[in-house]
């Protein structure tokens, strides 16, 4: 059994918006898809895979790097024990040989559009959903999900913001989430206010992402404006990387904060909890598992928050598509981001799993489930072909 070839293409995902940060107009990501020599129903499994949202596509250190450390390698070097099926832990291992530590950027969203493929593939070969080959039987096959929106958007303002939230309510979310920051702090209150009205003034249906945008004294300012509301949570106050700023924050604000959708690596969320002064009844975490290596990863970052006394509650992770969702019900976290319409076609679930009462049910199809989304298995099938 092995991998015989690994394709990447370049996908735009460009959407019109912009949050505190960056406008997504020209984003892009890597569309991967893993061939293999198994055979199902007389086609080979095929395992598909893509980064998330917010890194652009990696091209090059997929074709350079990490494909060639996967194919050179013989075919008992890519199994498991029992030759049964392909070995995602060892084939990673493979595509990070020669790789320094630390400095996880861009090659641990690399390594994570293949790595989801690899995992895609061998739950394929087991014939199993990946949430159910993760989880076993304890995996939920129903998850919470949120509305993430509210971008900025000049022209729509206030009256479009609130349609917007209008929209996923009918929709069948429960909570959603705005974003701020990019906008004087009266502004976003407004925002929030408005919101906030439509949501029967529930501030826990509410949350606001501010795209680590804050210097700390202006996150200070908004903490004070912010805590009265009782949000949900408080997303990404400053730079992702300031643990000190973020401990600092954590230690003036009552209500929630949330951060790690741009640390990606076990490393990095481990030092975050060390560091970053969060509280573990109170606070979440948004780890993306499509930027931070992928599926093997996750499970680590999960273990290490369990031996630091988190719930696995406590991580909701960031990206809106089918490999969080999956993960989710497999690992028992809170909760999964979602972008209704946005980041199409990888943002999102399967066609036929609406969205009720705020939860949405995981595809019961072999693999990840992306070929119950048709939109989004155009695109990867484009990629095999
Ligand atoms: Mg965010």
């Amino acid at each position: 059994m092995q991998i015989l070839e690994i394709r990447e293409k370049s996908v735009a995902m460009g959407a019109p918006m912009r949050n505190a940060v960056i406008d997504f107009s020209k984003m892009t990501v890597s569309a991967v898809a893993v061939v293999t020599d198994v055979m199902r129903g007389g086609r080979p499994v095929i395992g598909y895979g893509f980064n998330s949202n917010g890194r652009y596509s990696q091209g090059e250190i997929i074709r350079a790097r990490l494909a060639p450390r996967v194919l050179e390698l013989t075919p008992q070097q890519q199994q498991n024990a029992a030759g049964d099926n392909l070995d995602p832990a060892r084939l990673r291992a493979a595509m990070l040989r020669n790789e320094k530590p630390g400095g996880h950027g861009e090659r641990a969203v690399a390594v994570a559009a293949v790595e989801i493929a690899i995992w895609d593939a061998a739950a394929k070969i087991e014939g199993l959903p990946l949430w159910r080959l993760l989880g076993g039987a304890a995996a939920e096959n129903r998850v919470f999900v949120y509305a993430a929106g509210g971008y900025y958007d000049e022209e729509k303002g206030i009256p479009g913001l609130i349609e917007e939230v209008r929209g996923y309510l009918a929709e069948g979310y429960d909570w959603v989430k705005i974003k701020i920051g990019g906008a004087p702090l009266a502004e976003d209150i407004k925002r929030i206010e408005a919101v906030l009205e439509l949501l029967g003034g529930e501030g826990g249906r509410l949350a606001v992402d501010a795209n680590g945008r804050f210097d700390l004294e202006t996150a200070l300012e908004y903490a004070a404006a912010l805590a009265p509301y009782n949000l949900r949570w408080f997303e990404e106050p400053g730079d992702p990387l300031d643990y000190a700023l973020n401990a600092e924050i954590a230690r003036a604000y009552p209500n929630a904060i949330a951060t790690g959708e741009n640390l990606f690596s076990l490393q990095d969320a481990t030092n975050l909890i060390r560091h970053g002064g969060l509280r573990r009844d109170l606070d979440y975490l948004q780890f993306d598992p499509a930027l931070a290596y992928g599926v093997t990863e996750t499970i680590a970052i999960t273990r290490m928050m369990e031996e630091h006394g988190w719930s696995p509650r406590r991580f909701i992770p960031h990206g809106g598509n089918l490999l969080a969702l999956a993960l989710t019900g497999a690992l028992k976290l809170g909760a999964s981001e979602s972008y209704p319409g946005v980041f199409q076609p990888f943002g999102g679930f399967a066609d036929d799993t609406p969205i009720e009462d705020g939860y949405v049910r995981l595809p019961d199809a072999p693999g990840i489930g992306f070929e119950k989304k048709a939109a989004l298995y155009e695109v990867l099938k484009g990629v095999a072909a």
